[in-house]
């Protein structure tokens, strides 16, 4: 069964122009849950369905928790999501539309958490937001994609929250030996969780996360994504909240596509003129996009 799409690999003209050099994107907003998730959330699910499971708990009150209340709709396995009382009532509700049973527990995530695990079993299993090889196979395939339309990227860029999809593209890339090409790993200010452990060479915990890229604030990335850091070409970079926002704004004036600021501090590199490229280059860009955006959120 195909959970997740095979998503559009789109030439943007507007970016293209305005870089001097060739933009792609590759749509994973076209997701049916809006975000590349969905790829990590199948891969998990599906094999532990196979495996004869009863259900699954999430603590994610984001698009990875959207993703697996999907993923068990479409298995016809029962999907519990554990949020803290913080979690916006938009986010609640998408959870909810998927079917699964929301539970508001905690003042915090990691309250929301430790109750998520005491509700696993032989037979529930907890899907971690973004620390699990299987998260990652599920979303190297997109670089299999864009290799199968004939696009060899000579540089990425993406987002970094917990880094499951830095380390999923790095596993996509290493497969089709573009290990040594460059990947921009960018993150706000407020959420540099990666940023934070490749300046101190070693994982280390944020005190605490801040600004408008929620879905960006995890306090420390996994280990994997750090090592990914570490041994390939990532360029680690920063951005503000403003040039997220602003980058989500041009971008829905450019390609009609309404994006989280956690993908938009991807494009804010190339709006803010932060990198430069060759003109012959061809730079793929994840458009990770993000169910927890409205226009009123933007604005
Ligand atoms: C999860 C997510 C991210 C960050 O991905 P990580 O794997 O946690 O680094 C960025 N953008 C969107 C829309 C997401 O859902």
């Amino acid at each position: 069964m195909d959970i997740s799409i095979r998503t559009p690999l789109i030439h943007s003209l507007p970016l293209s122009q305005q870089s001097g050099c060739n933009i792609w994107l590759k749509m994973e907003s076209s997701q049916p849950t809006g975000s590349f998730k969905l790829r990590s959330a199948e891969k998990i699910c599906c094999h532990y369905a196979s495996k004869g499971v009863k259900g699954f708990v999430s603590s994610s009150g984001g698009n990875a928790g959207i993703a697996v209340a999907h993923s068990g709709r479409r298995l016809g396995l029962p999907v519990t999501v554990v949020v803290p009382e913080t979690t916006p009532a938009r986010a609640r509700q998408l959870i909810e539309m998927e079917g699964a049973r929301l539970v508001v527990h905690g003042k915090v995530w990691s309250e929301a958490n430790d109750y998520a695990l005491s509700l696993v079993t032989d037979e529930i299993v907890y899907v971690h937001p973004f620390d699990n090889p299987l998260l990652w196979e599920g979303i190297s395939t997109m670089v299999d994609e864009v290799i199968s339309e004939g696009l060899r990227p000579d540089a990425v860029i993406l987002s970094v929250g917990g880094g499951s999809m830095l380390s999923g593209i790095a596993q996509g890339l290493e497969k089709h030996q573009l290990g040594h090409i460059p990947v921009y790993a960018v993150e706000t200010h407020g959420t540099a969780s990666l940023n934070a452990s490749l300046n101190a060479g070693k994982l280390v915990r944020l005190d605490k996360v801040s600004g408008i890229a929620t879905t960006l604030a995890a306090s420390q990335v996994c280990e994997n994504a750090f090592n990914v850091a570490s041994r390939m070409n990532v360029k680690s970079m920063l951005v503000s909240d403003l040039e997220a926002l602003n980058a989500c704004r041009r971008f829905l004036d450019d390609h009609r596509v309404l994006i989280e600021p956690a993908c938009g501090v991807s494009l804010s590199l190339l709006y803010e003129h932060k990198i430069r490229f060759n003109p012959a280059n061809n730079v793929l860009v994840i458009i990770c996009g993000g169910a927890s955006v409205t226009l009123e959120g933007i604005k």
